[in-house]
């Protein structure tokens, strides 16, 4: 198998199986045999013996060769004992002691089998509120955040990963200016993602500068207002200042909910890439665009259709078996989750994809080529999900589905999301969903204190082809970030290899539209903008977002929280 030493590592630690006295027992190609073999067997009953091994071939080919990987809890716990393979809930939060704190729990139980959890607190009442039974006062969404928080801190130590929350609140709660501010300090609620929920009446209100109301969600009844753009460049400005809140735009969300009978959708899972009703999970997997590619006419490299095709098919058949062979941790989760069967394919290594078929991410043919190669995927997986409808028959609630009136027989109620692939491309040595690559080439310190230089390996092969490369060279640009001020470096490849913080914020979002008009989820994206970035271009960002249809957006200004993931120049 090609595994870079970085995804070795990485599956080392966390992935693959060990036996009682904590030693790893499994190889990289024994976890992919594991989880095809659990994820085919959802057809025992179905196939023969001999069709059924030929099911656990498909799927362990387009693993091993790293054509498509399930998130991460399938690959650590399908055919373990945990047996929880979705990275995506959301949980309800009631407005009364019991409801938070069987939330709390559920949560817990959740991040135990490394799932990530999505809340909305809009049902809470605001602080200040009258508690009847006790005479007291309630104290508000905010608080109440800072006890899942600890839970989750408290359960990190156990679990296989981190938790991961994301807390949402309306923008019409009367608690919403303490919400914006939750963050300010980069000590606090550090478990949680936050993003403000955003209606349509609200961004009407901005644009005219006017009031607007804010509702107390136990009584229904208005308590207060607020100017709407003040709100507004407070989120900008908290943004500006380390990248939280995100925004969300509900109403939109909600348009594209496929079973509104069975409820409102409230909130999204921890990275916003995906809504879904309280109790609801759903299981994602991406496909690697980066190798469905070919050699074409006039030895052009282009993309393989074909391949494509054959992969979404798989794909789609692989998620909608999860389903059946996933263990949830909740009757309701299991009841929901089996009744609407949703799933979310996506893709990763779109910026590879692009340097390899030489087209710059920030141009009209790459946005061109987003619309083409997802609205191909987003085709092909909802036809394999009408072809296992007629297999397999419809998700359970479809009755209650928009496809109902429209006659259309699906087996699942979405099909598509595009996921940030954190992990997972790394596995698949790829860049991450549709990110453009974050850096050409970094300096990373290993533990024994050497230091290495880590090249993209299409700027490397270019460079070797130009009979450029040298150490020193990648040094200079590990360290600059950028090919713009590096000398020697031929125009066309300064014009070609474009990082994250070359691109305009415009372009970010741009590209983040293609995709979400092929999405029947949301699209996870970062906006990453540079450290000189104003206040204006994040309030851009924020409107750019709104008026080409996006879900929802997430910023984040170079530099601005002190501890950053990823630093241009090195990591440690
Ligand atoms: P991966 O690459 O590991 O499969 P992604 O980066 O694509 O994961 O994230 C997909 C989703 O998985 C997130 O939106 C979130 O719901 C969940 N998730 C990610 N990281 C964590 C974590 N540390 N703990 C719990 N859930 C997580």
């Amino acid at each position: 198998m090609r595994l870079t030493e970085n995804a070795r590592k990485v599956l080392e630690k966390r992935y693959l199986a060990r036996d009682e006295d904590g030693r790893v027992c499994e190889t990289p190609e024994d976890m992919f045999r594991r989880v095809a073999a659990t994820v085919a067997s959802a057809d025992k009953d179905r196939l023969s013996e001999k069709e059924l091994k030929k099911l656990e071939e498909e799927f362990y080919d387009m693993m091993v060769n790293l054509e498509f990987l399930p998130n991460s809890p399938t690959l650590m716990n399908a055919g373990r004992p945990l047996g929880q393979l979705s990275a995506c809930f959301v949980l309800p939060v009631e407005d009364t002691m019991e409801g938070i704190f069987d939330s709390v729990k559920n949560a817990a139980l959740i991040h135990k089998s490394g799932g990530g959890t999505g809340f909305s607190f809009s049902r809470l009442r605001p602080k200040g509120s009258s508690v009847k039974s006790t005479g007291g006062v309630a104290s508000g969404p905010v608080s109440f955040m800072k006890v899942f928080n600890a839970a989750t801190e408290a359960v990190k130590q156990g679990g296989t990963r981190r938790g991961a929350n994301m807390g949402i609140l309306r923008v019409d709660h009367p608690d919403i200016l303490e919400f914006i501010t939750c963050k300010q300090n980069n000590a606090d609620i550090t478990n949680f993602n936050i993003s403000v929920a955003i209606t349509e009446s609200f961004m009407k209100a901005v644009e005219q500068n006017a009031d607007y109301d804010l509702i107390d969600p136990r009584t229904g009844k208005k308590t207060g207002s607020l100017n709407a753009r003040e709100v507004f460049d407070l989120m900008v400005n908290m943004a500006w200042k380390n990248g939280e809140p995100g925004i969300i735009f509900l109403d939109r969300i909600n348009r594209d909910n496929v079973t509104p009978q069975l409820g409102e959708i409230e909130s999204t899972n921890p990275c916003g890439e995906q809504p879904l009703l309280p109790y609801e999970a759903c299981n994602l997997g991406s496909i690697n665009l980066s190798l469905m590619v070919k050699r074409g006419r006039d030895n052009i490299m282009e993309v393989d259709y074909d391949k494509l095709r054959e992969t979404v098919r798989k794909a789609v058949r692989f998620l909608d078996n999860v389903i059946d062979v996933n263990k949830y941790p909740l009757p309701e989760i299991d009841e929901m989750t089996r009744g609407t069967r949703k799933i979310g394919l996506g893709v990763m290594g779109w910026a590879d994809m692009l340097l390899i078929l030489g087209i710059r991410y920030d141009s009209e043919e790459a946005e061109k080529l987003a619309d083409e190669v997802m609205g191909f995927i987003s085709r092909e997986a909802r036809r394999m999900s009408q072809e296992l409808a007629e297999e397999k028959g419809v998700f359970p609630y479809y009755d209650k589905s928009v496809y109902k009136e429209a006659g259309i027989k699906v087996r699942n109620a979405t099909t598509t999301t595009i996921a940030p692939t954190g992990t997972l491309s790394l596995i698949a040595g790829t860049s991450s969903g549709i990110e453009p690559l974050f850096a050409i080439s970094y300096i990373k310190y290993v533990m024994d204190g050497t230091e290495l230089v880590e090249v993209n390996p299409y700027f490397k092969a270019a460079c070797e082809e130009a009979g450029l490369y040298s150490d020193e060279l990648m040094r200079e640009i590990a360290q600059k970030g950028s090919l713009h001020d590096v000398e020697g470096i031929p125009q066309h490849m300064k014009e070609l290899f474009v990082t994250a913080h070359d691109i305009s914020p415009e372009w970010h979002v741009r590209m983040q539209a293609a995709f979400q008009r092929h999405t029947d989820n949301a699209v996870s994206k970062t906006v990453n903008l540079r450290k000189d970035a104003t206040l204006q271009d994040v309030a851009d960002v924020f409107w750019h977002a709104y008026k080409t249809g996006c879900k929802g957006v997430t910023i984040y200004r170079d530099g601005s929280r002190e501890e950053q993931v990823l630093n241009i120049g090195s990591v440690k």
